[in-house]
């Protein structure tokens, strides 16, 4: 839009290089599942911002509980809790399964990823002495962009900065049915005994229940060994929910899906639908281990971020939100795969619910192309529905995922558009 280059000008000015990367939409306004720009453009959101707006955009309720939590009192801080984050906090041990029943409220998924490594840690520390300290992730994972988020992670190209690495943090293969080869659980314990990783010296798996990158879901069956794998061995099993918590996937929490429950869950993004607040739920012995005053952070708890979660969660309760991502979900997968077998552009179709992964491959082979990805993405944005950048491996993975209060009509809209562009391109 030429109108936004001015704005996008000054940015380009004042924001560093690492800001750029995405389609050129200047945001002005957003509702339930459409975003304005200020020169009278609209687009359908496939991208719920980056899978915040769980919700939907702005939605009057928790609009109405920011104002009215800003107009009580707006300033607090970890010391001196409010009414709001012991509301929350409850609502949450509520709502999951046991045993995640204690709750840690931060400010950005990041955060909560490096809190779950420092409570394996020190939980492992409370087990089998200073050995037990190997937190063991998976290849092509994401966990935020802080120290310990990226050495969890697993794209080599993000780790580039750290310079020494710890090497108390092992990746192993992710079983993502297309690029592994081999899916079953045999893989992790060949991979540790390749890493020389004793079991007994692992302190936590940290997992994204489903692969950000990619939207790549384990088997049910591998997730089943992995817990007990973790029970046997005394390993705390992290599942990153930041993705896929608060019903993306067609379930209320992404582990739903696997049948079970892991020892620490991890939560940011569509918490709240809108303002930056993160979670770590777990068993109480784990997060109750460090002492009084351990594990402050100056805003863990922002009653206005408090207010938007409880708001938001409220809504994807009531309105049964993960309901709607599983019928949507139905809709947009049948339709993905009907794309997949008549374009061979399209290597793999992933993700549950109203995530999808659209792997884009050269022809006839399993290489990533991006470049293809990124003309998709492109082209539905210039025809109405707005996508973020390609993601995952070699930057060739188109993502979707809608707010979860899109409907039929709107969902089929996007489809449409996205089938002329596969048209389009590969013709
Ligand atoms: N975990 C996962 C699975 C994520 O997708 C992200 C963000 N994309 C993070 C952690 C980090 O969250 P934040 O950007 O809020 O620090």
């Amino acid at each position: 839009v030429p109108e936004s280059l001015p704005v996008l000008e000054r940015l380009h000015e004042y924001e560093p290089v690492a800001m750029r990367g995405q389609p050129p939409v200047v945001w002005d306004h957003a509702e339930g599942f459409q975003v304005y720009d200020a020169w009278g453009n609209q687009w359908i959101d496939w991208s719920s911002g980056v899978l915040i707006a769980n919700a939907g955009h702005a939605r009057p309720e928790i609009v109405d509980a920011v104002v009215r939590q800003a107009s009580s009192h707006l300033l607090t801080n970890y010391c001196f809790p409010s009414a709001s984050r012991a509301r929350l906090v409850e609502t949450l041990a509520q709502v999951l399964p046991a045993p995640l029943k204690k709750v840690f409220l931060l400010t950005t998924g990041s955060e909560a990823v490096e809190c779950a490594i420092k409570l394996c840690r020190t939980y492992g520390r409370s087990k089998g002495g200073g050995r037990k300290s190997v937190i063991v992730s998976f290849d092509k994972a994401f966990h935020g962009r802080t120290l310990g988020a990226q050495q969890a992670g697993g794209i080599p190209v993000l780790k580039e900065w750290i310079g020494h690495l710890d090497p108390g943090f092992v990746q192993v293969p992710f079983p993502d049915g297309f690029r592994t080869e081999d899916s079953s659980f045999a893989g992790f314990t060949q991979a540790l005994e390749a890493n020389g990783v004793a079991p007994r010296d692992v302190a936590g798996v940290l997992m994204e229940t489903y692969q950000g990158g990619s939207a790549c879901f384990a088997p049910p069956e591998y997730m089943q060994s992995l817990r007990r794998w973790c029970t046997e061995h005394d390993a705390l099993l992290v599942c990153d929910e930041v993705q896929a918590g608060f019903g993306r996937t067609g379930r209320l929490w992404g582990f739903e899906h696997y049948g079970i429950v892991p020892d620490l869950a991890l939560f940011g993004k569509g918490i709240s639908s809108s303002l930056p607040i993160s979670a770590v739920a777990g068993r109480p012995d784990v997060l109750d281990l460090p002492a009084a005053g351990s594990m402050t952070s100056t805003h863990t708890g922002n009653p206005l971020c408090c207010a938007a979660a409880l708001a938001s969660l409220e809504l994807v309760l009531r309105e049964d939100l993960a309901g709607n991502a599983m019928r949507m979900g139905a809709i947009l997968h049948g339709k993905l795969q009907a794309l997949q077998a008549r374009f061979p552009q399209i290597g793999q179709i992933a993700g549950k619910g109203l995530v999808a992964g659209v792997a884009c491959v050269h022809p006839g082979t399993k290489e990533p192309d991006g470049d293809f990805a990124w003309n998709v993405v492109e082209r539905c944005v210039e025809q109405g529905v707005l996508m973020f950048s390609p993601v995952g491996f070699g930057g060739a993975t188109v993502k979707i995922s809608p707010p979860l209060v899109i409907h039929e009509e709107a969902l089929l809209e996007g489809l449409t558009v996205l089938e002329g562009v596969f048209s389009e391109l590969s013709s």
